[in-house]
């Protein structure tokens, strides 16, 4: 009786309801003869509201969790399709430590779960180009996603002494490295030449005035991400990871909006949980309104490539980014791409509403008017001051995005131990511990 229940529920799409109840029968060993014992176990149905590095990291995550007597089946919703709001805009730095060179909240853990995402992006990537060399793909890819370019670069990172006072803060540094091999040291102004020919000659002036060994500090293990790409590739990791484990297990990419978490369920529920990771546009949805303290900043960034025709035969130093130099942290900061691409970052412009921060998600820059024009300058500027061949590179794009930011104390710093975006890491494996916990 209990069993034919089970089997009428599942035909009559409530899945789960049916396996909780096909699943007592077996407990109870009510099975009858003539009718199949097995009715398997239906997915758990998760929606992802947001395709950034949060998105994408959460539905990597809970696929991870899926197995074939298990399966998971995650639905991510974005307007903007993937990568639309600040992840797009981001020059993509990763490293976790603060200007002074201590380790961030949670840093070490949140890096070490970067680091296993980038290598899972990597692999799916690899796998996929091979599968297209070889035509082998079965698997059914979104047209409009392409993996075919490199979007890592492991690179040392250096962050600049502003002034004589950090010259001196940043000779007394002791070295620290981190669980996940990073590491900061303090770097004397004659190696900052050697390491980067022509650039931060503020830095050697302040180190040298403040006698010299702290002219900036050198992070080891520091990466640089395409982010757009990166995303991509991620996405495929989760795509292939659903069709490798098969049995209800699925990756879905839909491009929408979405008005309300009731909405979602009503017209495309029931899932078992809804993740949102909408980034600085949550209060946009009426259920969370309000609810996270939350400071939301436009920034911009800037990408600069080499100059073509005569420019290029002028410029001292060669029209490349000098050979093995390290990408530049600080105030304004220049990530260096290769030799060819390099991102400037970034503005500041406070005081964006999280209806004005959606609006900035996947909308076109146009830099050649307005303040994306004004931005461009500034940051060429900026990139200049560091790095003096940066005036004759080109622009090649401006992009523009919203960070949602931890509010400021009342003397003006961040909370340092609200680091919402170094949490949002850490917390995605911590999900994906709960939910192998719930499927056991
Ligand atoms: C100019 C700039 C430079 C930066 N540089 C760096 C850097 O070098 N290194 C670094 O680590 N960080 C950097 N950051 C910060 C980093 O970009 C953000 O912390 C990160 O991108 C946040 O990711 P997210 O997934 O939370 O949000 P987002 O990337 O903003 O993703 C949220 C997504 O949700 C979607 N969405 C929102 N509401 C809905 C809805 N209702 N329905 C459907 N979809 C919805 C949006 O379209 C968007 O695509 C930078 C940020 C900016 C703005």
């Amino acid at each position: 009786m209990l069993y034919r229940q089970a089997v009428r529920l599942h035909n009559a799409s409530a899945p789960r309801r049916a396996w909780l109840l096909a699943s007592k029968v077996r407990r109870e060993g009510r099975a009858m003869s003539g009718l199949p014992l097995f009715v398997p176990r239906p997915a758990l149905r998760f929606a992802v509201i947001g395709g950034g590095f949060a998105g994408c990291a959460v539905a990597w995550h809970l696929l991870a969790a899926a197995r074939a007597h298990s399966p998971i089946a995650v639905t991510l919703y974005d307007g903007a399709g993937l990568c639309g709001g600040a992840s797009r805009a981001a020059a993509g730095l990763l490293h976790p430590f603060t200007p002074r060179g201590r380790l961030l909240w949670r840093g070490d853990e949140a890096v070490a779960d970067a680091l296993e995402l980038v290598a899972a992006a990597e692999a799916a990537a690899a796998r996929a180009a091979a599968c297209a060399a070889c035509d082998t793909d079965k698997t059914e890819r979104d047209p409009d996603i392409g993996l075919e370019d490199r979007f890592v670069w492991r690179q040392p990172l250096m962050r600049p002494a502003r002034n004589e006072q950090q010259a001196r803060e940043f000779a007394a540094a002791e070295g620290r490295t981190t669980g996940s091999g990073f590491q900061v040291s303090p770097l004397p102004a004659a190696a900052v030449a050697a390491l980067a020919p022509g650039m931060c000659a503020d830095a050697i002036a302040a180190a040298s005035a403040a006698g010299g060994a702290g002219a900036a500090l050198l992070v080891q293990g520091g990466l640089v991400l395409h982010p757009e790409r990166y995303l991509r590739a991620l996405w495929e990791a989760c795509r292939q990871r659903a069709a490798d484990i098969g049995g209800g297990c699925a990756a879905q990419l839909v491009r929408q909006h979405v008005p309300s978490l009731v909405q979602l369920q009503a017209d495309a529920g029931p899932f078992d949980a809804v993740v949102v990771a909408a980034g600085a546009a949550v209060g946009v949805l009426p259920e969370l309104r309000g609810l996270l303290p939350l400071e939301l900043c436009q920034g911009f960034t800037l990408e600069l490539a080499p100059p073509s025709g005569r420019a290029a035969h002028t410029l001292p130093g060669g029209t490349l980014y000098p050979a093995g130099a390290p990408s530049l942290l600080g105030e304004f900061y220049v990530a260096a791409q290769g030799r060819s691409t390099a991102v400037v970052g970034a503005t500041r412009r406070y005081g964006l509403t999280p209806l004005a921060s959606l609006a900035e998600c996947g909308k076109a820059v146009d830099w050649t008017r307005g303040e994306a024009a004004a931005a461009a300058c500034e940051l060429q500027r900026e990139a200049a001051a560091l790095w003096p061949a940066a005036a004759s590179w080109q622009v090649a794009a401006v992009r523009s995005g919203v960070r949602a930011m931890p509010p400021r104390t009342q003397d003006g710093k961040e909370q340092a131990h609200r680091n919402y975006g170094v949490q949002a890491l850490a917390t995605c494996s911590d999900l994906a511990h709960r939910v192998e916990d719930a499927l056991k």
